[in-house]
């Protein structure tokens, strides 16, 4: 199968609405028709729809960066995939590790999440990846096993073009340099084994990213890793030059 390389911006808890319509703006006005990546923003929900409304007639998507399992509810202050969806969201980051460190989110509530976003038809952005005492004890592949096959629990199958994985080590989120490149090409062996151990030729086929203080001068080098199908990024995904360079330069490799 034929992947699309994928550079997914995870705005985390930063920019308004209006600092966030006029950067996707500018973003579009220099990518547009110059891009072979499917480029998705993940705004914070007050920005989200009018970022949607931005973005019409162009390829970029947006993707929401967190979502509820349930329906509809008293659930206060939750947001459910119904709610996203007739707004033109296409994705929705689940299970990043800010989310399972800083508010507890467990592997059978990303796997609920997981069943709810997939059910209604949006696309999950699953972020997987081990802590540093995780790596430094050998426990890195094991780690990747829980996560993936309890995320994706119940799946009886995927289809690769309606699921993404990124593989983003806790250690190297936010950090001074990102994981090398034998660190994620060992690790993304491991994810594509795993997701071929559950659902064969299609597990191996499912997009697999990398994030961890992915910027624009390791991006270059970073995106020629084997089995890197593209990038989540955070930090450099706020600065228009950063992460244009960033689309480019992923854009760039896959045109060779
Ligand atoms: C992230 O939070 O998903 C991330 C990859 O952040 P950063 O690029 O800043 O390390």
């Amino acid at each position: 199968m034929n992947i699309h390389p994928i550079v997914a911006g995870n705005w985390k808890m930063h920019k308004t609405r209006n600092e966030g319509v006029s950067f996707v703006s500018k973003i579009k006005n220099r990518v547009l028709d110059k891009v072979e990546a499917r480029v998705i923003f993940c705004p914070p929900f007050t920005a989200l729809f009018s970022i949607v409304e931005a973005i019409e007639g162009s390829s970029l998507s947006v993707g929401a960066q967190n979502v509820y399992f349930e329906a509809q509810g008293a659930f206060t202050g939750e947001i459910s995939v119904e709610m996203l969806k007739p707004e033109g969201v296409e994705y929705v980051i689940i299970g990043h590790s800010e989310r399972r460190r800083i508010f507890g989110e467990s592997d059978s509530l990303i796997n609920k999440k997981i069943h709810a976003v997939l059910g209604g038809g949006l696309i999950p952005i699953f972020c997987i990846g081990e802590k540093l005492e995780d790596r430094k004890a050998n426990r890195t592949t094991d780690v990747l096993k829980i996560q993936i096959e309890s995320g994706l629990e119940g799946l009886g199958a995927v289809d690769p073009t309606k699921i993404i994985v990124a593989y983003e080590p806790v250690w190297a989120i936010g950090a001074s340099e990102a994981a090398s490149v034998e660190q994620i090409s060992e690790a993304h062996a491991s994810v594509k084994s795993i997701l071929a151990g559950m659902f064969r030729d299609d597990g191996n086929d499912v997009p697999l990213l990398y994030g961890g203080s992915v910027n624009e001068k390791n991006a270059a080098e970073l995106i020629q890793t084997k089995g890197v199908d593209g990038f989540l990024a955070g930090g450099a995904s706020l600065n228009e030059d950063s992460f244009c360079s960033i689309i480019e330069q992923v854009s760039n490799f896959y045109k060779r």
